[in-house]
């Protein structure tokens, strides 16, 4: 398979696009369907958010977005179908708490067994993610400037140590994993408050900063900043919900269906 057909491009409006990749192609196992990578064009430099699973290149269709562009490359955190291309550019930002995450392989054997015929192609490198060449630390406040565009770094702890989203001075926001359809991949259940709490910073922001347009970094893009209330409605009714919970093995969390969520809860230990 060539990357041409495994990406799904679109212009989501100007300067904005997303580069899909099914990551229940990948691994159905995740209960996910898609992963979304952003590539915001300002007038002199582009910023492209997250580098996918790394099954098929990517900079090669980044180069043909960007033009004579300058690209700065930026992972929301260190999951694997998110720093998956690190490797191919230059120098990757990740957040300081995340970054011995991505100077060094990364294991992801735990794909071996997936259902899915695709993953042979990381037997060419035995299931082992390359490090970045080299790695930049971003901090929360830390702001990018692309010409006409700003870009803030917003630091975000909950769906990992280091996560983080991205808002920019034209009512975007780039929540990663921290606000999404779909399974959400959350903290466990006693530090599900703090989670809350975050997603009510995102829901301040949108107010503060007006704005309008949301993209996470899996499912549905474009999303009304409404979502984010709906989001906290969902996670608020968890506790109610806890007694029809299901085990899920594979990525050992407690399953709760709620709503237009799969919240996937870390299993105490
Ligand atoms: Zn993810």
């Amino acid at each position: 398979m060539d990357s041409k057909d495994w990406f799904e491009i679109s212009q989501i409006k100007t300067n904005l696009i997303v580069i899909r990749e099914k990551l229940n192609h990948i691994d159905p196992r995740y209960h996910t369907e898609y992963s979304n990578i952003y590539l915001i064009n300002g007038v002199k430099k582009s910023l492209l958010i997250d580098t996918g699973s790394g099954i098929l290149p990517l900079r090669p269709i980044i180069e043909e977005l960007i033009g004579k562009r300058s690209l700065i490359v930026v992972n929301t955190h260190a999951h694997f179908d998110h720093v998956g291309s690190n490797h191919e550019f230059d120098e990757v930002y990740i957040h300081e708490s995340e970054v011995n995450k991505i100077n060094r392989s990364m294991d992801i054997s735990f794909l071996k067994d997936s259902p899915k015929n695709i993953v042979s192609l990381y037997e060419d490198n035995s299931f082992i993610l390359k490090p970045a060449k080299k790695v930049n630390v971003l901090r929360d406040g830390d702001i990018f400037d692309l010409g006409d565009i700003q870009v803030n770094i917003l630091h975000c702890p909950g769906h990992s140590e280091g996560s983080i989203s991205l808002y920019t001075n034209r009512g975007e926001l780039f929540t990663g994993d921290n606000a999404h359809y779909g399974a959400m991949y959350l903290p466990k259940i006693k530090k599900l408050s703090h989670f809350i709490r975050m997603v009510y910073t995102l829901v301040n922001l949108c107010k503060k900063e007006n704005i309008s347009q949301i993209f996470p970094s899996h499912e549905d893009n474009d999303l009304h900043k409404e979502f984010l209330v709906e989001l906290i409605n969902s996670l608020n009714k968890i506790d109610s919900n806890w007694n029809a919970k299901k085990f899920d093995r594979f990525n050992n969390c407690w399953k709760v269906d709620i709503e237009n969520f799969m919240f996937m809860i870390k299993k105490e230990q």
